[in-house]
Protein backbone atom coordinates (compact mmCIF):
# COMPACT_ATOMS: atom_id res chain seq x y z
CA UNK A 1 0.00 0.00 0.00
CA UNK A 2 1.48 3.14 -0.79
CA UNK A 3 2.05 5.58 2.14
CA UNK A 4 0.64 9.22 2.14
CA UNK A 5 2.80 11.72 0.40
CA UNK A 6 1.97 15.48 1.97
CA UNK A 7 2.14 18.71 0.42
CA UNK A 8 0.37 19.68 -2.81
CA UNK A 9 0.73 16.93 -5.21
CA UNK A 10 -1.48 17.64 -7.91
CA UNK A 11 0.24 18.63 -11.51
CA UNK A 12 2.43 15.72 -10.03
CA UNK A 13 2.80 12.72 -12.87
CA UNK A 14 1.53 9.25 -11.26
CA UNK A 15 5.23 7.96 -12.07
CA UNK A 16 6.56 10.97 -10.09
CA UNK A 17 4.04 10.34 -7.23
CA UNK A 18 5.20 6.63 -7.13
CA UNK A 19 8.51 7.14 -6.76
CA UNK A 20 8.07 9.89 -4.40
CA UNK A 21 6.02 7.27 -2.48
CA UNK A 22 8.52 4.91 -2.78
CA UNK A 23 11.07 6.95 -0.79
CA UNK A 24 9.12 5.73 2.16
CA UNK A 25 10.85 2.36 1.66
CA UNK A 26 14.55 4.09 2.20
CA UNK A 27 16.20 3.39 5.60
CA UNK A 28 19.15 5.54 7.25
CA UNK A 29 21.53 3.88 9.36
CA UNK A 30 21.06 4.97 12.52
CA UNK A 31 24.99 6.73 12.58
CA UNK A 32 24.00 8.57 9.33
CA UNK A 33 21.85 11.71 9.23
CA UNK A 34 21.20 10.59 5.69
CA UNK A 35 22.54 8.39 3.20
CA UNK A 36 24.49 8.96 -0.12
CA UNK A 37 21.01 7.05 -2.01
CA UNK A 38 18.35 8.90 -0.69
CA UNK A 39 19.92 12.45 -1.00
CA UNK A 40 20.62 11.73 -4.85
CA UNK A 41 17.40 10.21 -4.77
CA UNK A 42 16.03 13.01 -3.42
CA UNK A 43 17.97 14.92 -4.93
CA UNK A 44 16.89 14.21 -9.22
CA UNK A 45 13.20 13.62 -8.38
CA UNK A 46 13.45 17.11 -6.89
CA UNK A 47 15.33 18.69 -10.00
CA UNK A 48 12.87 16.22 -12.10
CA UNK A 49 9.48 18.55 -10.69
CA UNK A 50 11.03 21.82 -9.98
CA UNK A 51 10.27 21.27 -6.16
CA UNK A 52 11.44 20.87 -2.73
CA UNK A 53 11.20 17.34 -1.51
CA UNK A 54 11.47 16.51 2.40
CA UNK A 55 11.36 13.23 4.39
CA UNK A 56 11.01 13.52 7.99
CA UNK A 57 13.72 10.41 9.52
CA UNK A 58 12.59 9.15 13.03
CA UNK A 59 15.69 8.49 15.07
CA UNK A 60 15.97 4.31 14.03
CA UNK A 61 16.46 5.84 10.91
CA UNK A 62 12.86 5.80 9.36
CA UNK A 63 11.22 7.61 7.16
CA UNK A 64 7.86 8.44 8.99
CA UNK A 65 6.74 11.35 6.39
CA UNK A 66 7.54 12.39 2.93
CA UNK A 67 6.61 16.22 2.14
CA UNK A 68 6.62 17.58 -1.46
CA UNK A 69 6.30 21.62 -1.73
CA UNK A 70 6.76 24.46 -4.37
CA UNK A 71 9.82 25.50 -5.78
CA UNK A 72 11.08 27.37 -2.77
CA UNK A 73 9.24 26.68 0.20
CA UNK A 74 7.68 23.70 2.25
CA UNK A 75 4.68 22.60 3.97
CA UNK A 76 4.95 20.83 7.04
CA UNK A 77 2.23 18.47 7.95
CA UNK A 78 0.96 18.91 11.78
CA UNK A 79 3.00 17.11 14.39
CA UNK A 80 1.17 17.43 16.67
CA UNK A 81 2.02 19.43 19.83
CA UNK A 82 2.62 16.89 22.54
CA UNK A 83 5.07 14.66 20.66
CA UNK A 84 7.67 17.37 21.91
CA UNK A 85 8.59 17.01 25.74
CA UNK A 86 9.38 19.74 26.72
CA UNK A 87 12.57 21.00 26.66
CA UNK A 88 13.14 17.90 24.07
CA UNK A 89 14.09 17.13 21.20
CA UNK A 90 10.87 15.84 18.28
CA UNK A 91 12.99 12.85 17.37
CA UNK A 92 12.52 13.81 13.88
CA UNK A 93 15.23 15.38 11.29
CA UNK A 94 13.84 17.00 8.78
CA UNK A 95 16.43 16.59 5.26
CA UNK A 96 14.81 18.47 2.20
CA UNK A 97 16.25 19.83 -1.29
CA UNK A 98 16.32 23.37 -2.54
CA UNK A 99 16.39 23.40 -6.19
CA UNK A 100 18.23 26.33 -6.69
CA UNK A 101 20.48 25.31 -4.56
CA UNK A 102 20.23 28.03 -2.06
CA UNK A 103 21.29 27.63 1.33
CA UNK A 104 19.07 27.25 4.70
CA UNK A 105 16.59 29.89 5.03
CA UNK A 106 15.03 31.97 7.91
CA UNK A 107 12.01 29.46 7.84
CA UNK A 108 13.83 26.27 8.14
CA UNK A 109 15.74 27.64 11.24
CA UNK A 110 12.37 28.94 12.32
CA UNK A 111 10.88 25.25 11.94
CA UNK A 112 13.67 23.92 13.53
CA UNK A 113 13.39 25.67 16.50
CA UNK A 114 9.59 26.11 16.64
CA UNK A 115 9.24 22.57 15.88
CA UNK A 116 11.94 21.28 18.37
CA UNK A 117 13.08 19.12 15.42
CA UNK A 118 16.61 16.69 15.84
CA UNK A 119 18.11 18.38 13.23
CA UNK A 120 17.09 20.09 9.71
CA UNK A 121 19.36 19.63 7.01
CA UNK A 122 19.49 20.87 3.37
CA UNK A 123 20.16 19.05 -0.19
CA UNK A 124 21.82 21.45 -2.39
CA UNK A 125 21.39 20.58 -6.01
CA UNK A 126 23.71 21.13 -9.35
CA UNK A 127 22.17 22.38 -12.62
CA UNK A 128 22.11 18.41 -13.60
CA UNK A 129 20.14 17.64 -10.32
CA UNK A 130 22.72 16.08 -8.50
CA UNK A 131 23.29 16.53 -5.00
CA UNK A 132 26.59 18.61 -4.04
CA UNK A 133 26.61 19.28 -0.83
CA UNK A 134 24.41 19.76 2.29
CA UNK A 135 23.84 22.05 5.28
CA UNK A 136 23.21 21.13 8.71
CA UNK A 137 21.70 22.87 11.52
CA UNK A 138 20.47 22.26 14.87
CA UNK A 139 19.02 24.07 18.37
CA UNK A 140 21.72 24.33 21.23
CA UNK A 141 21.42 24.72 24.62
CA UNK A 142 19.93 27.76 25.86
CA UNK A 143 22.96 30.52 25.86
CA UNK A 144 24.98 28.73 23.95
CA UNK A 145 24.22 31.07 20.96
CA UNK A 146 22.52 33.94 20.19
CA UNK A 147 20.01 32.55 18.15
CA UNK A 148 19.25 29.33 20.23
CA UNK A 149 20.78 27.42 17.15
CA UNK A 150 24.23 26.40 15.48
CA UNK A 151 25.28 26.04 11.70
CA UNK A 152 27.11 23.19 10.57
CA UNK A 153 28.96 24.74 7.58
CA UNK A 154 27.94 22.93 4.51
CA UNK A 155 29.89 19.53 3.72
CA UNK A 156 29.96 17.57 0.49
CA UNK A 157 27.45 14.68 0.36
CA UNK A 158 29.77 11.85 -0.31
CA UNK A 159 32.13 13.57 2.82
CA UNK A 160 29.52 13.77 5.76
CA UNK A 161 30.71 11.78 7.99
CA UNK A 162 28.74 13.11 11.26
CA UNK A 163 27.69 10.22 13.88
CA UNK A 164 23.97 11.18 14.03
CA UNK A 165 23.51 8.77 16.69
CA UNK A 166 26.39 10.16 19.01
CA UNK A 167 25.28 13.22 17.87
CA UNK A 168 21.71 13.38 19.10
CA UNK A 169 22.96 11.83 22.33
CA UNK A 170 24.91 14.59 23.39
CA UNK A 171 22.87 17.02 22.43
CA UNK A 172 19.98 15.25 24.35
CA UNK A 173 22.12 15.33 27.42
CA UNK A 174 23.81 18.82 27.20
CA UNK A 175 19.80 20.07 26.88
CA UNK A 176 18.82 17.85 29.36
CA UNK A 177 21.83 19.72 31.46
CA UNK A 178 20.63 22.82 30.25
CA UNK A 179 17.34 21.98 31.54
CA UNK A 180 18.35 21.21 34.97
CA UNK A 181 20.78 24.08 35.51
CA UNK A 182 17.81 26.40 34.86
CA UNK A 183 15.43 24.50 37.57
CA UNK A 184 16.09 27.25 39.55
CA UNK A 185 15.24 30.44 38.37
CA UNK A 186 15.43 34.00 39.58
CA UNK A 187 12.55 34.23 41.90
CA UNK A 188 11.90 30.74 42.66
CA UNK A 189 9.96 29.61 45.73
CA UNK A 190 12.16 27.58 47.67
CA UNK A 191 11.86 25.91 51.27
CA UNK A 192 15.23 24.91 53.35
CA UNK A 193 15.15 22.01 55.01
CA UNK A 194 18.47 21.45 57.64
CA UNK A 195 18.37 18.07 59.89
CA UNK A 196 20.72 17.91 62.18
CA UNK A 197 21.74 15.48 65.71
CA UNK A 198 22.52 17.53 67.77
CA UNK A 199 20.60 20.88 69.38
CA UNK A 200 18.44 22.81 66.86
CA UNK A 201 19.75 25.88 67.90
CA UNK A 202 23.86 25.02 67.99
CA UNK A 203 25.92 27.47 66.56
CA UNK A 204 26.83 24.59 64.09
CA UNK A 205 22.93 25.25 62.66
CA UNK A 206 22.72 28.55 62.58
CA UNK A 207 26.08 28.79 60.56
CA UNK A 208 25.15 26.47 58.50
CA UNK A 209 21.85 28.10 57.23
CA UNK A 210 23.57 31.05 57.46
CA UNK A 211 25.84 30.12 54.72
CA UNK A 212 22.81 28.20 52.83
CA UNK A 213 20.84 31.40 52.84
CA UNK A 214 23.94 33.37 51.64
CA UNK A 215 24.04 31.12 48.49
CA UNK A 216 19.98 30.63 47.96
CA UNK A 217 20.59 34.58 47.71
CA UNK A 218 23.30 34.58 45.30
CA UNK A 219 21.46 32.06 43.44
CA UNK A 220 18.29 34.42 42.92
CA UNK A 221 16.37 32.28 44.96
CA UNK A 222 13.60 33.24 47.35
CA UNK A 223 13.76 30.92 50.74
CA UNK A 224 10.43 31.60 51.93
CA UNK A 225 10.31 29.23 55.10
CA UNK A 226 13.10 27.18 56.55
CA UNK A 227 12.57 24.08 58.25
CA UNK A 228 14.97 22.43 61.40
CA UNK A 229 14.73 18.58 62.27
CA UNK A 230 16.45 17.19 65.38
CA UNK A 231 17.40 13.75 64.34
CA UNK A 232 19.62 11.59 66.46
CA UNK A 233 20.13 9.19 62.92
CA UNK A 234 18.69 10.70 59.90
CA UNK A 235 15.71 8.65 57.87
CA UNK A 236 17.94 6.45 55.44
CA UNK A 237 15.04 7.05 52.82
CA UNK A 238 13.34 10.54 53.75
CA UNK A 239 16.11 12.13 55.80
CA UNK A 240 13.20 13.64 57.50
CA UNK A 241 10.98 11.68 60.12
CA UNK A 242 7.77 11.13 58.44
CA UNK A 243 5.71 13.68 60.48
CA UNK A 244 8.33 16.39 59.62
CA UNK A 245 8.15 15.06 56.01
CA UNK A 246 4.29 15.64 56.54
CA UNK A 247 4.65 18.85 57.33
CA UNK A 248 7.05 19.68 54.63
CA UNK A 249 4.56 18.36 51.85
CA UNK A 250 2.02 20.76 54.00
CA UNK A 251 4.48 23.68 53.83
CA UNK A 252 5.23 23.42 50.15
CA UNK A 253 2.02 23.65 49.16
CA UNK A 254 0.47 26.42 51.66
CA UNK A 255 3.89 28.87 50.38
CA UNK A 256 3.26 27.55 47.06
CA UNK A 257 7.18 26.64 46.91
CA UNK A 258 8.83 25.06 43.73
CA UNK A 259 11.74 23.96 45.49
CA UNK A 260 13.19 22.12 48.44
CA UNK A 261 16.54 23.00 49.23
CA UNK A 262 18.64 20.34 51.94
CA UNK A 263 21.49 21.56 54.01
CA UNK A 264 23.34 18.46 53.13
CA UNK A 265 24.05 15.87 50.37
CA UNK A 266 21.46 13.84 49.36
CA UNK A 267 21.62 10.27 47.54
CA UNK A 268 20.27 10.20 44.40
CA UNK A 269 17.53 7.61 46.13
CA UNK A 270 17.02 9.73 49.23
CA UNK A 271 16.29 13.07 46.30
CA UNK A 272 13.95 11.01 44.53
CA UNK A 273 11.96 9.49 47.37
CA UNK A 274 11.49 12.98 48.64
CA UNK A 275 10.92 14.55 45.40
CA UNK A 276 7.91 11.47 44.94
CA UNK A 277 6.58 13.12 48.39
CA UNK A 278 6.93 16.33 48.04
CA UNK A 279 6.21 16.46 44.48
CA UNK A 280 8.40 19.13 43.46
CA UNK A 281 11.90 19.85 43.02
CA UNK A 282 14.36 18.67 45.24
CA UNK A 283 18.29 19.83 45.30
CA UNK A 284 20.78 19.40 47.79
CA UNK A 285 23.79 22.16 48.22
CA UNK A 286 26.33 21.13 46.52
CA UNK A 287 23.90 21.32 43.22
CA UNK A 288 22.89 24.48 44.58
CA UNK A 289 26.50 25.43 44.32
CA UNK A 290 26.78 24.16 41.22
CA UNK A 291 24.15 26.20 39.90
CA UNK A 292 25.55 29.32 41.18
CA UNK A 293 28.83 28.19 38.96
CA UNK A 294 26.47 27.45 35.60
CA UNK A 295 25.06 30.73 36.69
CA UNK A 296 28.22 32.63 36.50
CA UNK A 297 30.61 31.22 34.18
CA UNK A 298 31.15 33.50 31.10
CA UNK A 299 33.72 32.30 29.36
CA UNK A 300 32.82 28.88 26.73
CA UNK A 301 35.72 27.68 28.44
CA UNK A 302 34.32 27.97 32.35
CA UNK A 303 31.10 27.00 31.24
CA UNK A 304 32.25 23.56 29.82
CA UNK A 305 34.45 23.20 33.27
CA UNK A 306 31.33 23.78 34.98
CA UNK A 307 29.11 21.64 32.96
CA UNK A 308 31.82 19.35 33.25
CA UNK A 309 31.92 19.45 37.41
CA UNK A 310 28.03 19.34 36.76
CA UNK A 311 27.73 15.81 34.88
CA UNK A 312 31.04 14.71 37.41
CA UNK A 313 28.91 14.84 40.05
CA UNK A 314 25.28 13.33 38.67
CA UNK A 315 27.65 10.25 37.20
CA UNK A 316 28.38 8.62 40.37
CA UNK A 317 24.82 8.77 40.85
CA UNK A 318 23.94 7.34 37.78
CA UNK A 319 26.27 4.65 39.06
CA UNK A 320 24.72 3.84 42.57
CA UNK A 321 20.62 4.15 40.87
CA UNK A 322 22.37 1.02 38.20
CA UNK A 323 23.85 -0.64 40.91
CA UNK A 324 20.39 -0.76 42.57
CA UNK A 325 18.84 -1.57 39.88
CA UNK A 326 20.61 -4.32 38.68
CA UNK A 327 20.37 -6.11 42.00
CA UNK A 328 16.48 -5.61 41.71
CA UNK A 329 16.99 -7.04 38.28
CA UNK A 330 19.16 -10.00 39.21
CA UNK A 331 16.41 -11.14 41.50
CA UNK A 332 13.92 -11.48 39.60
CA UNK A 333 16.20 -13.09 36.80
CA UNK A 334 16.26 -10.76 34.41
CA UNK A 335 17.63 -7.40 32.73
CA UNK A 336 15.09 -4.82 33.54
CA UNK A 337 14.09 -2.21 30.32
CA UNK A 338 15.19 0.54 33.41
CA UNK A 339 18.67 -0.81 34.00
CA UNK A 340 19.79 -0.32 29.88
CA UNK A 341 18.42 2.63 29.76
CA UNK A 342 20.47 3.84 32.64
CA UNK A 343 23.88 1.97 30.89
CA UNK A 344 23.10 4.23 28.03
CA UNK A 345 22.58 7.52 30.56
CA UNK A 346 26.45 6.24 31.99
CA UNK A 347 27.86 6.29 28.10
CA UNK A 348 26.64 9.11 27.33
CA UNK A 349 27.77 10.91 30.62
CA UNK A 350 31.10 9.49 30.18
CA UNK A 351 31.26 9.92 26.47
CA UNK A 352 30.07 13.40 26.86
CA UNK A 353 32.97 14.27 29.95
CA UNK A 354 35.45 12.61 27.32
CA UNK A 355 34.54 15.80 24.88
CA UNK A 356 34.34 18.15 27.51
CA UNK A 357 37.92 17.33 28.62
CA UNK A 358 39.05 17.50 25.19
CA UNK A 359 37.37 21.02 23.98
CA UNK A 360 38.58 22.07 27.70
CA UNK A 361 41.84 21.53 26.56
CA UNK A 362 41.66 22.89 23.11
CA UNK A 363 39.98 26.18 24.15
CA UNK A 364 43.11 26.80 26.81
CA UNK A 365 45.24 26.63 23.62
CA UNK A 366 43.26 29.23 21.78
CA UNK A 367 43.19 31.98 24.61
CA UNK A 368 39.78 33.21 23.69
CA UNK A 369 40.69 36.19 25.96
CA UNK A 370 42.38 37.77 23.62
CA UNK A 371 38.74 38.76 21.43
CA UNK A 372 37.50 39.91 24.82
CA UNK A 373 40.26 41.90 25.51
CA UNK A 374 39.41 43.47 22.46
CA UNK A 375 35.83 44.91 22.86
CA UNK A 376 36.79 46.84 26.13
CA UNK A 377 40.21 48.30 24.15
CA UNK A 378 41.05 51.69 25.82
CA UNK A 379 38.76 51.05 29.21
CA UNK A 380 40.51 49.84 32.23
CA UNK A 381 38.53 47.16 33.65
CA UNK A 382 38.74 45.79 36.90
CA UNK A 383 37.10 42.36 38.87
CA UNK A 384 35.24 42.58 42.09
CA UNK A 385 36.52 39.74 44.22
CA UNK A 386 35.54 38.44 47.50
CA UNK A 387 33.50 35.99 49.52
CA UNK A 388 30.12 35.73 49.29
CA UNK A 389 28.05 38.16 51.24
CA UNK A 390 31.14 40.62 51.83
CA UNK A 391 28.86 43.46 49.65
CA UNK A 392 30.30 42.91 46.40
CA UNK A 393 27.00 43.45 44.16
CA UNK A 394 26.04 46.08 46.83
CA UNK A 395 29.44 48.14 45.86
CA UNK A 396 28.59 48.10 42.72
CA UNK A 397 25.31 48.90 42.87
CA UNK A 398 25.81 52.25 45.25
CA UNK A 399 28.60 52.67 43.21
CA UNK A 400 26.88 53.52 39.64
CA UNK A 401 23.94 53.76 40.61
CA UNK A 402 20.18 52.81 38.46
CA UNK A 403 21.36 56.24 36.20
CA UNK A 404 24.21 54.79 34.58
CA UNK A 405 22.36 51.65 34.23
CA UNK A 406 19.79 52.71 32.52
CA UNK A 407 21.70 54.76 30.24
CA UNK A 408 23.80 52.03 29.49
CA UNK A 409 20.84 49.80 29.00
CA UNK A 410 22.38 47.49 25.86
CA UNK A 411 25.47 46.87 27.52
CA UNK A 412 24.09 45.82 30.85
CA UNK A 413 21.32 43.51 29.50
CA UNK A 414 24.09 41.99 27.33
CA UNK A 415 26.28 40.81 31.02
CA UNK A 416 23.67 41.78 34.00
CA UNK A 417 27.15 41.96 36.13
CA UNK A 418 28.99 44.22 34.36
CA UNK A 419 28.76 48.08 35.02
CA UNK A 420 30.33 50.72 33.67
CA UNK A 421 31.46 53.85 36.15
CA UNK A 422 32.54 57.32 34.60
CA UNK A 423 34.36 59.73 36.67
CA UNK A 424 34.17 63.53 36.68
CA UNK A 425 36.37 63.51 34.31
CA UNK A 426 34.12 61.60 31.41
CA UNK A 427 36.28 58.92 31.57
CA UNK A 428 35.31 55.34 32.29
CA UNK A 429 36.09 52.16 34.13
CA UNK A 430 34.18 48.61 33.59
CA UNK A 431 33.37 46.57 36.83
CA UNK A 432 32.52 43.48 36.69
CA UNK A 433 31.38 41.20 39.88
CA UNK A 434 32.17 38.17 40.35
CA UNK A 435 31.03 34.67 41.80
CA UNK A 436 31.51 35.06 45.60
CA UNK A 437 33.45 32.55 47.82
CA UNK A 438 32.23 30.22 49.37
CA UNK A 439 33.31 28.75 53.04
CA UNK A 440 33.29 24.93 53.25
CA UNK A 441 33.28 24.90 49.64
CA UNK A 442 33.18 20.79 48.87
CA UNK A 443 36.71 20.31 47.49
CA UNK A 444 35.48 18.58 44.23
CA UNK A 445 33.61 21.45 43.28
CA UNK A 446 37.25 23.80 42.98
CA UNK A 447 37.88 23.14 39.80
CA UNK A 448 34.38 24.70 38.53
CA UNK A 449 34.62 27.18 40.84
CA UNK A 450 37.97 28.63 39.34
CA UNK A 451 36.84 28.20 35.75
CA UNK A 452 34.11 30.86 37.00
CA UNK A 453 36.70 33.51 37.94
CA UNK A 454 38.45 32.72 34.59
CA UNK A 455 37.98 36.17 33.44
CA UNK A 456 40.05 37.68 36.20
CA UNK A 457 42.74 37.16 33.55
CA UNK A 458 40.77 39.63 31.64
CA UNK A 459 40.63 42.41 34.33
CA UNK A 460 43.50 45.10 34.60
CA UNK A 461 43.05 44.88 38.44
CA UNK A 462 41.34 43.40 40.86
CA UNK A 463 39.04 44.99 43.86
CA UNK A 464 39.19 42.79 47.09
CA UNK A 465 35.96 43.27 48.83
CA UNK A 466 36.38 41.93 52.49
CA UNK A 467 33.59 42.04 54.95
CA UNK A 468 35.09 43.78 58.12
CA UNK A 469 32.57 42.90 60.69
CA UNK A 470 32.63 39.15 60.22
CA UNK A 471 34.62 36.89 62.28
CA UNK A 472 37.74 35.34 60.27
CA UNK A 473 37.70 38.14 57.77
CA UNK A 474 41.24 37.85 57.83
CA UNK A 475 41.41 34.05 57.03
CA UNK A 476 39.41 34.65 54.39
CA UNK A 477 41.49 37.47 52.70
CA UNK A 478 44.51 34.93 52.96
CA UNK A 479 42.40 32.22 50.95
CA UNK A 480 41.11 34.53 48.16
CA UNK A 481 44.80 35.49 48.12
CA UNK A 482 45.60 31.75 47.69
CA UNK A 483 43.15 31.31 44.90
CA UNK A 484 44.34 33.84 42.98
CA UNK A 485 47.93 32.81 43.39
CA UNK A 486 46.59 29.29 41.75
CA UNK A 487 44.87 31.39 39.16
CA UNK A 488 47.92 33.23 37.99
CA UNK A 489 46.63 36.53 38.66
CA UNK A 490 47.81 37.46 41.83
CA UNK A 491 50.71 39.84 40.73
CA UNK A 492 47.83 42.09 38.95
CA UNK A 493 46.98 45.12 41.05
CA UNK A 494 44.77 44.68 44.07
CA UNK A 495 42.66 47.28 45.51
CA UNK A 496 41.46 46.01 48.84
CA UNK A 497 37.76 47.56 50.61
CA UNK A 498 37.10 46.92 54.01
CA UNK A 499 33.52 47.34 54.12
CA UNK A 500 30.46 47.37 56.24
CA UNK A 501 32.50 49.35 58.78
CA UNK A 502 29.28 51.01 59.68
CA UNK A 503 28.60 47.67 61.69
CA UNK A 504 31.86 48.32 63.78
CA UNK A 505 31.65 50.82 66.79
CA UNK A 506 35.04 51.32 67.05
CA UNK A 507 36.37 53.57 64.10
CA UNK A 508 39.66 53.67 65.70
CA UNK A 509 40.45 50.39 65.09
CA UNK A 510 38.74 50.62 61.23
CA UNK A 511 41.35 53.22 60.76
CA UNK A 512 44.32 51.28 62.29
CA UNK A 513 43.14 48.15 60.17
CA UNK A 514 42.83 49.83 56.72
CA UNK A 515 46.19 51.21 56.95
CA UNK A 516 48.11 48.44 58.00
CA UNK A 517 46.39 46.21 55.40
CA UNK A 518 46.76 49.14 52.55
CA UNK A 519 43.19 49.10 52.07
CA UNK A 520 39.99 51.62 51.89
CA UNK A 521 37.34 51.64 54.42
CA UNK A 522 34.11 52.29 53.39
CA UNK A 523 30.28 51.51 53.68
CA UNK A 524 28.93 49.51 50.58
CA UNK A 525 25.28 50.76 51.51
CA UNK A 526 26.27 54.62 52.06
CA UNK A 527 26.93 56.25 49.01
CA UNK A 528 29.40 59.03 50.81
CA UNK A 529 31.41 56.43 51.84
CA UNK A 530 32.98 55.86 48.37
CA UNK A 531 34.51 58.99 48.00
CA UNK A 532 38.09 57.63 48.71
CA UNK A 533 37.40 54.45 46.95
CA UNK A 534 36.45 56.29 43.60
CA UNK A 535 39.63 58.33 44.03
CA UNK A 536 41.64 55.36 44.13
CA UNK A 537 39.64 53.90 41.18
CA UNK A 538 40.06 57.11 39.22
CA UNK A 539 44.06 57.07 39.64
CA UNK A 540 43.85 53.23 39.13
CA UNK A 541 42.31 54.08 35.96
CA UNK A 542 44.42 56.94 34.81
CA UNK A 543 47.45 54.92 35.52
CA UNK A 544 46.44 51.71 33.51
CA UNK A 545 45.54 54.39 30.51
CA UNK A 546 48.88 55.77 30.34
CA UNK A 547 50.87 52.74 30.23
P1 LIG B 1 27.93 39.82 47.75
O1 LIG B 1 27.52 38.40 47.96
O2 LIG B 1 29.37 40.02 48.05
O3 LIG B 1 27.55 40.35 46.41
O4 LIG B 1 27.14 40.66 48.87
P2 LIG B 1 25.88 41.60 48.72
O5 LIG B 1 26.24 42.88 48.06
O6 LIG B 1 24.76 40.85 48.12
O7 LIG B 1 25.59 41.95 50.25
C1 LIG B 1 25.39 40.94 51.22
C2 LIG B 1 24.62 41.49 52.40
O8 LIG B 1 25.41 42.44 53.11
C3 LIG B 1 23.37 42.23 51.99
O9 LIG B 1 22.35 41.93 52.91
C4 LIG B 1 23.75 43.69 52.06
O10 LIG B 1 22.68 44.53 52.35
C5 LIG B 1 24.75 43.68 53.21
N1 LIG B 1 25.73 44.75 53.07
C6 LIG B 1 26.45 45.06 51.97
N2 LIG B 1 27.25 46.12 52.22
C7 LIG B 1 27.03 46.49 53.51
C8 LIG B 1 27.57 47.50 54.36
O11 LIG B 1 28.41 48.33 54.00
N3 LIG B 1 27.10 47.54 55.64
C9 LIG B 1 26.18 46.67 56.11
N4 LIG B 1 25.79 46.80 57.37
N5 LIG B 1 25.65 45.70 55.34
C10 LIG B 1 26.07 45.61 54.06
MG1 LIG C 1 26.77 39.35 44.81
Amino acid sequence: MAQKVWGPTTGLKSAQRNALSRIYRRHVPPDQVVTSELAHFMAHLSHDIRRQIGVLIDRRGKVQYVIVGDSDSLFLPDLGRNRAGVGRLRGLRLIHTHVRGEPLTRDDLTDLSLLRLDMIGVIQLDDDGDPTTIELAHVVAPGRTDTGWEVIAPEDIGRLNLDFGTFIDELELELGAARKGRRVSQGTRAIAVHVTPGRTDSTETRRSLEELRELARTAGIDLVEEMIQRRPKVDPRFVLGRGKLDQLVLATMQQEAELVIFDRDLSPAQARSIAEATEIAVIDRTQLILDIFARHAKTRKGKLQVELAQLRYTLPRLMGRGTAMSRLAGGIGGRGPGETKLELDRRRAKDRITRLQDQIRTLSRQREQQRRRRINAGVPSAAIIGYTNAGKSTLLNTLTGAKVLAENKLFATLDPTTRRLFFDDGREVVLTDTVGFIRDLPSDLMEAFKATLEELSDADFLVHVVDLSSVGWEDRMASVRGILEELDVREKQELVVFNKTDAIADKELVDHLARTHGAIAVSALDGKSLRPFKDSLKAIATAIRAR
